[in-house]
């Protein structure tokens, strides 16, 4: 009797074996296939399957927002909005996000462009490790940028910069101003600065200024075929969606401008607007990862006191220099150390990294970009 029961529990846990097995195995296949559906001719697919596919053990989906949870990342959306959050930091996307028949949905693009690099950082290819990096202070010389009775654009962002300088050369980085002094530079002029580098990264410093504007939003250049979020006279137009020189890094952009303004959100307790996407001039023609930050308003009577002060600046310098550091560590997680090269060589191509699962990639837990809450 004892022995019949003994061998019928172990039978039962054997069932039970092989019933999780085949249910990881279910799991896989399935996180491995995207299912593409496409409402209004674009390609999207949901966020279950986003969820699978990243292998977030926690999906939910309560009137129309969906949160996918794991350990260590946080993705919540909106079906109907334009904006997703990761880790609590706000992305504009660059398609709406939209409400399919029993699921929601998101575009293709974003998840290739947004989630992927940011989640997967070590995979972006062709990935250098930074040497040097070059600031550039907005404005200049005869102009001023924005004003307010706080202070001027320029003067902010040369000080910005200069203390970003400092923090960077103290991490043993090169570093290039496109302008060290209160003068004039063309953006052109600055764009060629920038292309002179090698194994470097472009950051871009500037205040912003309107009527009831306030808190921190970072921009990559917006990939080819997605609409500005910006229709002032910097860029070319807001209709413009064509290809630029820096659109060949559109990985590299994203990562580390997530990266900046997650850092800078979490230094300064800013209020949120978001990673954008534009095609500012400087951001279009520059051929290494670029970001262009606005580091606060200066028309906010409350923001723009902050900003006059030189512990904001300084605050604001030194968390752009952090932001570099951490991006610079994720993007060559893999190269770093001993198998440089063959971590180099062995990197999948990118169409690739999106059709293999989180989880199948190692067991020593890669990193996402470092992004955490703002407030
Ligand atoms: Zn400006």
């Amino acid at each position: 009797m004892a022995n019949m029961s003994t061998r019928k529990n172990k039978n039962r846990r054997q069932i039970i074996f092989a019933a999780l097995c085949l249910a990881s195995l279910a799991a896989i296949s399935l996180a491995e296939d995207w299912n593409v559906v496409r409402p209004n001719n674009r390609p999207y697919v949901s966020f279950a399957n986003v969820a699978q596919f990243y292998q977030f053990p926690e999906y939910t989906r309560v009137s129309r927002t969906v949160s996918l949870r794991s350990e260590h990342r946080t993705i919540r959306a909106q079906a109907g909005t334009s904006e997703i959050s990761i880790n609590g930091v706000r992305f504009l996307t660059h398609f709406p996000l939209l409400n399919g028949s029993n699921e929601d949905l998101i575009s293709v693009m974003d998840v290739s462009k947004i989630i992927e690099p940011v989640l997967r950082p070590s995979r972006i290819q062709k990935a250098e490790k930074i040497e040097t990096v070059v600031l550039d202070p907005g404005h200049g010389g005869f102009d001023n940028g924005a004003s307010s009775r706080w202070g001027s654009e320029k003067t902010f962002t040369l000080d910005v910069a200069l203390a970003a300088r400092r923090e960077l050369m103290r991490a043993g980085y090169r570093v290039e101003m496109t302008r060290a002094t209160d003068t004039a530079v063309s953006l052109e002029e600055r764009v060629n600065i920038a292309n002179r580098f090698p194994r470097a990264v472009f950051v871009s410093i500037h205040f912003n200024s309107s009527s009831g504007g306030v808190g921190v939003e970072s921009f990559a250049l917006a990939p080819e075929g997605v609409t500005s979020n910006m229709s002032s006279e910097h860029h070319v137009s807001a209709a413009d969606v064509a290809r630029h020189a820096g659109n060949i890094q559109d990985e590299h952009n994203i990562a580390l401008t997530a990266s900046i303004h997650a850092m800078v959100l979490s230094r300064l307790a800013a209020f949120d607007r978001g990673v954008k996407h534009a095609r500012f001039h400087v951001l279009r023609d520059v051929k290494i990862p670029a970001v262009l930050v606005e580091g606060g308003f200066i028309s906010d009577a409350s923001e723009g006191q902050r900003i006059a002060t030189s512990y904001y600046r300084q605050r604001l310098g030194t968390a752009i220099a952090q932001g570099i550091q951490n991006y610079n560590a994720a993007v060559n997680y893999r190269t770093l150390g001993a198998n440089f090269a063959v971590a180099k060589v062995n990197l999948p191509p990118h169409s690739r990294s999106i059709s293999e699962p989180l989880g199948a990639e190692s067991r020593d837990h890669p990193p996402s970009i470092s992004i955490s809450g703002g407030n």
